[in-house]
């Protein structure tokens, strides 16, 4: 598939150029994903159990300059926990894989201190 390598926008093969930049179509995005702070680039931590923990944590990796992205993770405590559980208690935090190393330290430290 035909990618136009400046907006991202996918063609059906036939074209060749976007008519919205006016710059020819790629079949890959390849080199663009490299320089992107894509999502595979993003690990996940441990879980954390609740808000106010994960809040926390966000702050002190920030503090250290690890750029964070909390994810509440309604979905799946709901179906583990079908009923008893409160919807959204658990947390999910991601990181930059290069800050993964230092970040599981900082939570871990901080978890002990919990
Ligand atoms: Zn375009």
């Amino acid at each position: 598939m035909p990618f136009c390598p400046k907006c991202h926008y996918e063609y059906v093969s036939g074209i060749v150029t976007c008519p919205d930049c006016n710059v020819p179509l790629v079949d890959k995005l390849a080199e663009e994903r490299k320089s992107d702070p894509a999502e595979e680039e993003y690990v996940e931590l441990h879980p954390l159990p609740g808000h106010i923990y994960a809040e926390m944590v966000k702050e002190a990796l920030e503090r250290a300059d690890i750029p964070c992205i909390l994810i509440p993770d309604m979905i799946s405590t709901g179906l583990q926990v079908k009923g008893t559980a409160v919807p959204g208690n658990q947390m999910r935090l991601r990181v930059l894989k290069k800050d993964a190393a230092r970040a599981e330290e900082i939570l871990h430290t901080m978890m002990d201190h919990i």
